[in-house]
């Protein structure tokens, strides 16, 4: 073989490890390292041992229904994390005050709530971080986790939260109120669900989760659980 042959095959074989080291650290990068990581990264539920749940509501602030969920929370005592849509919060600006004053914690859902999982690293970030622009610019403080919209999230989300030094906050379980249940339906799933550590998924401004709230309070904890925000339960020792 030729000597010239011979660099060519040399040269393209570098060409080759380059290309391929080049995409590996492109991986690494957006969807950075996995494991430990995710474990310290988010919380589904709280520790196990403890009796204690979490009430969460998604999608607010709505235009309707809001206040009579607040007035069920105060009623019973209840704090609640919400989970705002960044762009509803500062439509409905007093709507969202209100919640904090109410001494609830707030919580980011994204701005606009698209499927996060497909969007790129950058991308996802913007989404949280408008958010979290919109809270501050009400003066409420900074959220510390983020929901991703219908629950689906990849790796890249997870390296999204790093970099923006927040948490996933997912949950355990899932009343579904958003399909029309009825409160009786949703009470019983809540009663037959709840473990110690439960992240309870609800919705704001749906009627019949506001319906349900008196009897799943009021049962829960004649079984001696207590009501606690996200922060708490992750506070405690989530899993
Ligand atoms: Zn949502």
């Amino acid at each position: 073989m030729s000597k010239t042959k011979r660099a060519r095959r040399c040269l393209r074989r570098f060409q080759r490890s380059l290309l391929v080291g080049l995409v590996a650290l492109f991986l690494c990068i957006e969807w950075g390292p996995l494991s430990d990581e995710r474990a310290r990264r988010g919380i589904a539920s709280g520790n196990p041992f403890v009796k204690e749940i979490a009430l969460t509501f998604d999608d607010g602030p709505r235009d309707r229904g809001m206040p009579e969920l607040l007035a069920a929370l105060k009623s019973l005592d209840v704090p609640g994390t919400f989970f705002l849509v960044g762009k509803f919060a500062e439509r409905y600006g007093s709507i969202t005050q209100s919640i904090d004053a109410a001494g609830h914690e707030i919580e980011n859902h994204s701005y606009t709530h698209p499927k996060l999982y497909t969007l790129w690293v950058e991308k996802i970030m913007r989404e949280a971080e408008r958010c979290n622009e919109v809270m501050a610019n009400l003066a409420i403080r900074s959220p510390r986790f983020l929901r991703p919209p219908g629950g689906g999230f990849n790796l890249k989300i997870f390296y999204a939260l790093r970099r923006m030094d927040m948490r996933m906050g997912l949950w355990s379980v899932n009343t579904a109120d958003y399909t029309g249940r009825s409160a009786e339906l949703i009470t019983a799933d809540v009663l037959k669900s709840t473990r110690p550590g439960s992240i309870i998924l609800m919705h704001s401004g749906v009627p019949a989760t506001v319906e349900a709230l008196p009897a799943i309070v009021t049962a829960l904890r004649e079984r001696g659980y207590r009501f606690v925000t996200l922060q708490d339960l992750w506070n405690n020792g989530a899993i």
